[in-house]
């Protein structure tokens, strides 16, 4: 963190303040670890946060400490809006642009409160008092870490703290196995095991708490992959049926398309999910080296991320998204050669 972002953020924060932190929709382990490890920061510093998401995440975060304080937007708008009007500061983590917050979107852009962005995607926009990007770093939740020690916080930091940041390290770095993990962020994560994380139990109540439901949904997506060696290039597609057949819940296909990145040889991996409510095909693209799934999602899906990890949507039917998506793999051809 820079210190011209440390001064601004710091003057931000002098006196007792009125603080709503935001995390983007359909929350991973990053956005709502980032956003309680904030939050349990910033009330220790004397403050009034509270922190609310656009809709629900899954069970498996549940169990993190101050899940139970979150705000969900679409559950709870009077209240949520509320928050937002009566917000002196408003903290946005892990998402670089407001059009990743869905229905959250208005109230935000409408709200006088000054905004604080801290986010590790490319091309962050430029709608924040204080804007700490960092595209370099493993995690949102690792930058909340630097973002304490920057602000002479770090006593601060307690097992509530620790468990909510390690959470989002661990699930954003595929358990320190990204090339996004440096040695930096293991020096952190020691550091937050010694406050009280525990690693892993933590693991457990992530990883280890599988629904009969989401195996067989993994059976049944890992029987969908499709192989292309051609463009070294894998994609699982799962219909709206495939997930009312296994009771799905939110959650459920996270982790899925790793499967297909790792086979031998693959570089670049897609799974498609056909959502009829939203009638969209959401996706979330993979990728090892240099090959750029941000581009991808950007140029054509509506997206965005990471080099090697990006999301977007279709707005076409799930057969037709799938055939335009072959047919624009000979673009990539050479890229994905090497
Ligand atoms: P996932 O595929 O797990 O949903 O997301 C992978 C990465 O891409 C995450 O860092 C996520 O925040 C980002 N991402 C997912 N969907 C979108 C999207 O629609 N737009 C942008 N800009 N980023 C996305
Ligand atoms: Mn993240």
């Amino acid at each position: 963190m820079n210190s011209e972002t440390i001064a601004i953020v710091t003057k931000l924060l002098d006196g007792r303040k009125n603080i709503v932190i935001v995390g983007h929709k359909n929350p991973d382990g990053d956005a709502v670890g980032s956003c309680l490890g904030l939050y349990f920061f910033l009330k220790e510093l004397g403050h009034n946060p509270s922190v609310i998401v656009p809709n629900d995440f899954p069970d498996f975060l549940k169990w993190l400490p101050g899940a139970e304080t979150i705000s969900i937007y679409e559950k709870n708008i009077d209240h949520s809006r509320a928050l937002i009007s009566e917000a002196d500061l408003i903290f946005t983590l892990d998402f670089n642009s407001l059009g990743r917050i869905g229905n959250m979107q208005e109230p935000l852009e409408n709200s006088s409160a000054k905004f604080v962005m801290i986010d590790h995607h490319q091309q962050p926009d430029d709608y924040a008092v204080a804007t700490y990007s960092d595209t370099s770093m493993s995690s949102t939740c690792e930058m909340v870490y630097v973002f304490m020690e920057s602000l002479q916080g770090l006593h601060l930091l307690d097992s509530k703290i620790a468990s909510n940041l390690y959470t989002g390290i661990m699930t954003d770095t595929g358990s320190f196995r990204f090339p996004s993990t440096s040695a930096s962020t293991h020096r952190r994560i020691a550091k937050l095991i010694e406050a009280g994380a525990d690693n892993s139990k933590i693991h457990q109540n992530i990883y280890d708490t599988n629904s009969p439901d989401r195996m067989k949904l993994l059976g049944v997506a890992l029987n969908n992959l499709v192989i292309l060696h051609e463009y070294n290039t894998a994609y699982i597609s799962l219909t709206q049926k495939d997930l009312d057949d296994n009771n799905f819940r939110k959650g459920d296909t996270e982790g899925f398309v790793n499967y297909a990145l790792s086979i031998k040889g693959i570089v670049f991996a897609v799974i498609f999910i056909e959502n009829k409510q939203e009638n969209i095909v959401k996706m979330s693209l993979r990728s090892k080296g240099d090959f750029s799934v941000n581009d991808v999602a950007r140029t054509h899906y509506n997206g965005g991320g990471h080099i090697n990890a990006a999301g977007g949507r279709s707005s076409h039917s799930l057969n037709k998204t799938i055939s335009e998506f072959i047919s624009i793999l000979p673009v990539y051809k050479v890229a994905l050669s090497q």
